[in-house]
């Protein structure tokens, strides 16, 4: 199993924000989280992303535990996740080429030949090849989102996080994106999205959660949903 999640418990003060999450999400697999607000929903991405620490619940990649790994294994795993944020959180100083260059150069240490490759790679496999030497704000929101998503790969992460990727988007935008996560998945990323849009998820998802006071509440395949709106 690329990602799971045993009893994944977090409290703020007296506030129960997760509450015994067990979740499993496979290699090209794609998982919608659905919910109210304040249901839990981001706490439960930023707990897999280990921005969160659990009170209780071990988050488990490839079989491993985070919880009881040495300091040095989690910071690989947290490496190998890639966290699309809803503002998208673009550096608004940077060109999009260095954007995308920032992390692998200091991760990876790769050569500058090699990641102009890598990145020129990236801006064709989310349609902007043209944006090399563009700012953030000359973007619109969509194509502000593809960047995000670009740079979250060029670690190339084994699992993706959506925090509500659809509500700053029209509806053109929304189609790229799921042609975007289509083909994704087909390389075999496993990819989690929280959202509100119930459309979207289930033109995306191959199963659905639904979240509500902190808990998980159902668990179903999208073949067995598609009729309800
Ligand atoms: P959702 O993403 O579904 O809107 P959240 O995970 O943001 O839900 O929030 C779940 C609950 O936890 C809410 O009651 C929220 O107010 C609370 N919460 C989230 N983050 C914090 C925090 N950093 N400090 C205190 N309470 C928080
Ligand atoms: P989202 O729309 O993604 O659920 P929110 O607007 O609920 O996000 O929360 C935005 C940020 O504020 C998050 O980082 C969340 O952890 C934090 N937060 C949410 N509720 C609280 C709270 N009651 N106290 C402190 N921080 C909170």
């Amino acid at each position: 199993m690329l990602l799971k999640t045993k009893g994944l418990t977090k409290s703020f003060l007296n506030n129960l924000a997760v509450n015994d999450v067990s979740i499993e999400l496979s290699q090209g697999e794609v998982l919608s989280i659905i919910g109210p607000s304040g249901s839990g929903k981001s706490t439960l991405l930023k707990l897999i992303n280990q921005l969160e620490t659990p009170d209780k619940g071990e988050v488990f990649i490839d079989g491993v535990s985070l919880q009881k790994s040495s300091k040095q294994i989690r910071n690989q795993y947290f490496q190998s996740i890639g966290f699309i944020f809803q503002d998208f959180a673009l550096f608004e100083h940077l060109t999009v080429k260095e954007n995308l260059e920032l992390s692998p150069r200091i991760v990876h240490k790769k050569d500058r030949n090699e990641l102009k490759i890598q990145t020129q790679s990236l801006l064709e496999l989310v349609g902007l090849p043209d944006k090399l030497d563009s700012y953030p704000i000359t973007l619109s929101g969509g194509q502000k989102q593809r960047i995000a998503i670009a740079r979250a790969l060029a670690t190339k992460p084994k699992i993706l996080l959506f925090d509500e990727p659809t509500s700053a988007l029209d509806v053109k935008s929304i189609d790229d994106l799921v042609s975007i996560i289509k083909k994704l998945k087909a390389e075999g990323i496993g990819i989690l999205i929280v959202t509100h849009d119930l459309r979207f998820a289930k033109l995306v998802s191959d199963r659905l959660l639904f979240m509500k006071n902190s808990s998980i509440i159902l668990n179903k395949d999208i073949n067995d949903i598609i009729d309800i709106d």
